[in-house]
């Protein structure tokens, strides 16, 4: 093991003294009417302290009700109050996060009469960067109408706001204009910002390395884990001060979260978007960095230029535009020719039309329309961004030889941020000729994907490692000493060699480092509380005709559950299609159908919880990380099994590598994967031990394929039931009158 200190660590702490806080007389158990000791939880506190004071990596199932944050909040709690060492938890949600900060770590500090510095880091583009927001309010008079009215109500909020961060602004601001005015690493000039005093960022910077537990989102600990990997650990040089111990809640995503990290991703809207800051047109008016920069330069010469003066005016004022010009035109021609090719291929190889990721193989690159219309075409657009970037670079260095401390000292937050912006547009070029020139690497899938917007359609290209066990024991699990890594669902067919398979937590990958496992049931009563029905006659979710009868069976489980229902799908047209067949007959029945994509999560989900006889029809968000108790949900259907699309380019590429090595790529990752997601959609429906309800699977395939027996012994034991559809609406009512006592329970 290399864990960051190198060295094995005594026992720090007491297990067993520690164990008293969750027993049956122990602090807790005093203190709170109702806090129920439970040995699962007691056990999984127990197991953490031992991976603490052992150095070891921990895989935890935890079920649902195992109160499994704070079995991992008390040991990180004590470790930092022993030895002051940091602990981050990094968590998949935001909800996850307020409970682990607003609810669980007062209660523990309360109970245990201590305090603890905790302290929820965000990324640094949550921020309002107020150099940015003070270029951008002098530039005001070449901002549009609309422009200024936000920008006016964002300055005012930042007048009063203590924290400068975009959750606690009272309105959206647009993406464009959030994007101008946030905090972001490589236009920071930190200590030699005018700003840096108060910079809300660096404050909260400065908190967190105060605080002895930090919550971050995955998306956050893999910057920094990255971060940390390609500055070779230097001493308090990561995005988050220096840490060595890791929690990892919510981890069955790690593996999709972390290929997202690694993947190189660039799409025409972020060409777009970045030569918007730099210069855009709006409204007759031209506003952005470099406008401002002339203006700046105008106001401090006044008109008194000399002829180096004048060279920099001219070349802000004619040639850049025109280089703009060009680029933008560029950027145009060259992804139209990229969503062409792929339409192209599509057709030719007979996708389905639904498609909007092509994988690029080697005979796509060999295809006469790659090789004579999209390499020249790319290689016009990489020209195109090296001259506008070495413009800009060369007015930067006109503008430090005119040795004017002035104006210098009125203008270097600018000509950093334009800086920084043509480095960035170095990085673009780069990646889209390494797309189109270079053939794709060893361990790299390859794609062109298209995505629909309001007023265009955005095509990236991308390329995504296909096994990230390597630079996962790089920058993680060799790194650290302590990590664990806890889910309600973990493991497939009661064991966790998919998730220790899939993150590289095998021998071969890390050697002899300890990595313990443990499974904790959930402690609530599922064969009372829940029951799953599948109609055993309903046609294979691939017949043409599934879809409609789909819709009768959702009617008629709504009709026993009075709706208060997630209706759960794995695509969005069999979702759009489903809406609308019900739609009309929901309402007409004083039902609320709600549509994932009408409102954003949340708004939807409070709609939910406050409507009764509401139904939501969600997909993949709504399968996971969603606390919906009581009786405001008391019916999940699953429409089909979770399955990920096996065209997908990461899955075909997965499957492939799978089968070059003699694997069945269905058993060994397909398969896997969709019973975590099964899992998690299940776990929707009981969340305390006076919920009750029903689970429909409207896919007969968990019941006519032999694989479906996997996904019924990876749940929870509760009542099942096989039954002719024409029986669904009888047994889920006869259910609801059998359960209706659990809800007056006393939790
Ligand atoms: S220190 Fe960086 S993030 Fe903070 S205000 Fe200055 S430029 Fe913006």
């Amino acid at each position: 093991m290399t864990a960051n200190n190198g060295n094995i660590k005594q026992n720090r702490i007491n297990i067993d003294a520690a164990l008293g806080i969750l027993a049956p007389t122990g602090p807790f158990s005093l203190s709170f009417k109702g806090f129920e000791a439970r040995k699962e939880q007691q056990l999984m506190m127990g197991n953490i302290l031992e991976a603490y004071n052992q150095d070891q990596i921990a895989l935890i199932e935890a079920g649902t009700g195992t109160g499994k944050s704070l079995a991992y909040l008390i040991p990180a709690i004590l470790w930092a109050l022993e030895t002051k060492e940091r602990t981050v938890i990094s968590t998949n949600t935001i909800t996850l996060q307020e409970q682990l900060l607003h609810k669980d770590i007062p209660l523990i500090e309360k109970t245990l009469n201590t305090t603890i510095k905790t302290v929820l880091v965000k990324g640094m583009q949550n921020y309002l960067c107020l150099r940015k927001l003070s270029e951008m309010q002098q530039e005001s008079l070449l901002l549009t109408p609309q422009e200024n009215e936000e920008l006016d109500k964002i300055s005012a909020w930042s007048g009063s706001t203590s924290d400068g961060s975009r959750s606690s602004l009272p309105l959206a601001p647009s993406q464009n204009l959030w994007e101008r005015l946030s905090a972001e690493s490589d236009t920071c000039n930190r200590t030699q910002c005018h700003y840096y005093q108060q910079c809300h960022f660096f404050k909260a910077r400065r908190q967190a390395s105060e605080a002895q537990v930090l919550i971050v989102n995955h998306h956050l600990l893999f910057a920094d884990l990255v971060y940390r990997a390609e500055n070779d650990q230097a001493k308090d040089a990561g995005i988050l001060p220096n840490y060595n111990r890791i929690i990892i809640d919510e981890a069955h995503n790690i593996e999709d979260i972390a290929t997202e990290y690694f993947a190189s991703h660039i799409s025409q809207l972020d060409i777009m978007r970045l030569m918007a800051r730099l210069a855009s047109e709006k409204g007759g008016k031209v506003n952005g960095k470099l406008p401002l920069l002339k203006e700046k330069i105008i106001s401090h010469y006044r008109n008194n230029f000399s002829p180096k003066v004048s060279s920099i005016q001219n070349r802000l004022t004619i040639d850049l535009p025109g280089m703009r010009r060009d680029l933008l035109q560029h950027t145009h021609e060259a992804f139209k020719l990229f969503a062409e090719f792929s339409k192209l291929a599509h057709e030719t190889e007979q996708n389905s039309p639904t498609e909007n990721k092509l994988r690029i193989y080697p005979h796509h690159q060999e295809h006469v329309r790659w090789t004579q219309q999209l390499m020249p075409s790319a290689k016009q657009l990489n020209d195109s961004i090296q001259r506008y970037a070495q413009g800009l670079k060369a007015i930067i260095e006109d503008i430090k030889q005119l040795n004017d401390n002035a104006l210098d000292e009125q203008i270097k937050g600018i000509l950093f941020e334009i800086n920084a912006l043509a480095n960035r547009l170095g990085q673009y070029a780069t990646a889209i000729s390494r797309f189109t020139l270079e053939p794709t690497p060893v361990n790299t899938v390859r794609w062109i994907e298209s995505q629909p917007l309001k007023l265009m359609v955005n095509t990236s290209l991308v390329d995504a490692e296909l096994n990230i066990t390597k630079t996962l024991a790089e920058c993680l699990f060799n790194k650290f000493s302590t990590i664990i890594l806890c889910s309600a669902t973990l493991t497939t067919d009661k064991h966790f060699n998919f998730i220790r398979k899939q993150l590289g937590l095998t021998k071969e990958i890390l050697g002899d480092r300890k990595i313990k496992e443990y499974t904790y049931d959930s402690p609530f009563n599922f064969i009372e509380q829940a029951m799953l029905a599948i109609p055993n006659d309903l046609p294979n979710p691939n017949d043409p005709s599934f879809i409609k009868n789909a819709a009768e069976r959702i009617w008629q489980a709504l009709l026993a559950s009075h709706g208060n229902a997630f209706v759960l799908f794995t695509s969005h047209s069999m979702l759009k299609t489903c809406f609308e067949l019900l739609e009309q007959r929901l309402k007409d029945n004083l039902y609320h159908p709600l549509k994932q994509g009408d409102d954003d999560r949340l708004a939807l989900l409070n709609k939910f919880k406050k409507t009764n006889r509401s139904v939501l029809f969600g997909t993949d968000s709504f399968w996971e990380g969603i606390d919906v108790t009581g009786d405001a949900l008391r019916c999940v259907i699953i429409v089909k099994l979770p399955f990920k699309v096996p065209t997908d380019p990461l899955m075909q590429a997965r499957s492939e590598a799978i089968t070059a090595r003699g694997g069945d790529p269905f058993m060994e990752y397909s398969l896997p994967q969709a019973i975590v997601k099964f899992k998690q959609g299940f776990g929707r429906l009981i969340r305390n031990q006076r919920d009750r309800g029903c689970i429909i699977c409207l896919d007969n395939r968990i019941t006519t394929k032999k694989y479906g027996q996997f996904f019924l012994n990876s749940l929870p034991k509760c009542q099942q039931v096989f039954i002719p559809s024409n029986n669904l609406k009888s047994c889920m009512e006869d259910f609801y009158r059998r359960t209706h006592f659990l809800t007056k329970k006393m939790s």
